[in-house]
């Protein structure tokens, strides 16, 4: 296992962690001053700074990303299908332009959800279907980018509204049968927030170590109680997850990349930046 201990050069900041106290140019002057050479920025906060002062603001502090959030969203009704297309296209060439090692891929639920205005449906088994094969079709798309697309499993509890892929096992399921050859072009995106209940974890991450899938690796922590679905995530230590564990299996399975922290919580962006950052530091050393 990594030891994490030194300086936090294998800590990447999820741009979702602090996206209420800064923009995308905020972030990078904040990771600088804490050691912290990587980031995951999110398509809006790119697009708040434009792509060009993105790019050049990402070299000049000679920072790298551990991914780009995020493509996908794909159940659609038919007068949506070529918007969400379009969209996913964009973000694959915004993540090439950016130096990206991946496309954090979310695979959306129902489509009324996934692409508000669609019609709306109960059929969950008809959106896993379109996603599917919205996944087969953007991937001939990333191929030509040379850009690999992470399929990131979500908790259950987002079926509806964000993913209706749940669990690692379905991810990896889906990359078998449209990546037969497993080419590196796509794989899984491991968030210990979305995975850690799961009894098939380990089975899962094992599987995904032989397969070669493992593109990014996420922490946060699981919260009890947890008062939000969506704002509530945990700094890593404050809850029940159990983060050596689960690193050691990834590490195990052959993941040698980042460890990005992504912390959706509305009590952490009530706090000033650095004191998130340095938190951040300080878990990623003593209990990621
Ligand atoms: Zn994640």
């Amino acid at each position: 296992m990594r030891d994490l201990s030194g300086e936090p050069a294998l800590l990447s900041i999820n741009g979702a962690t602090i996206r209420k106290q800064a923009d995308l140019l905020g972030i990078i002057e904040g990771c600088a001053r804490h050691g912290i050479a990587d980031i995951s920025p999110w398509r809006d906060q790119i697009d708040a700074v434009g792509l060009k002062s993105a790019q050049q603001a990402i070299k000049d502090a000679g920072l790298k990303l551990s991914g780009f959030c995020r493509g996908g969203l794909f159940p659609a009704d038919s007068a949506h299908r070529n918007e969400m297309r379009d969209d996913n296209r964009r973000y694959v060439d915004a993540a090439a332009a950016l130096g990206a090692p991946c496309l954090i891929v979310v695979a959306g639920g129902l489509p009324q959800y996934a692409r508000p205005g669609s019609a709306p449906s109960k059929d969950i088994v008809a959106a896993r279907a379109q996603i599917e094969d919205g996944i087969a079709e953007l991937l001939a798309y990333a191929r030509t980018a040379r850009l690999p697309l992470a399929i990131e499993p979500l908790h259950p509890m987002y079926c509806a509204d964000r993913a209706a892929v749940n669990t690692l096992a379905h991810a990896l399921d889906i990359a078998a049968r449209l990546d037969p050859q497993q080419s590196g072009m796509l794989g899984v995106a491991v968030d210990v927030y979305h995975t850690w209940w799961d009894p098939d974890l380990y089975a899962g991450i094992a599987r995904a170590g032989r397969e070669k899938r493992i593109l990014a690796y996420h922490v946060c922590d699981w919260l009890v109680p947890t008062t939000d679905m969506l704002n509530d995530r945990g700094m890593m230590g404050d809850g029940v997850i159990e983060l050596r564990r689960i690193r050691a299996a990834v590490e195990d399975a052959g993941y040698s990349g980042l460890i990005e922290a992504e912390i959706f919580s509305d009590r952490w962006w009530a706090e000033p930046l650095d004191t998130v950052l340095a938190t951040c530091v300080e878990r990623y050393r003593t209990v990621v």
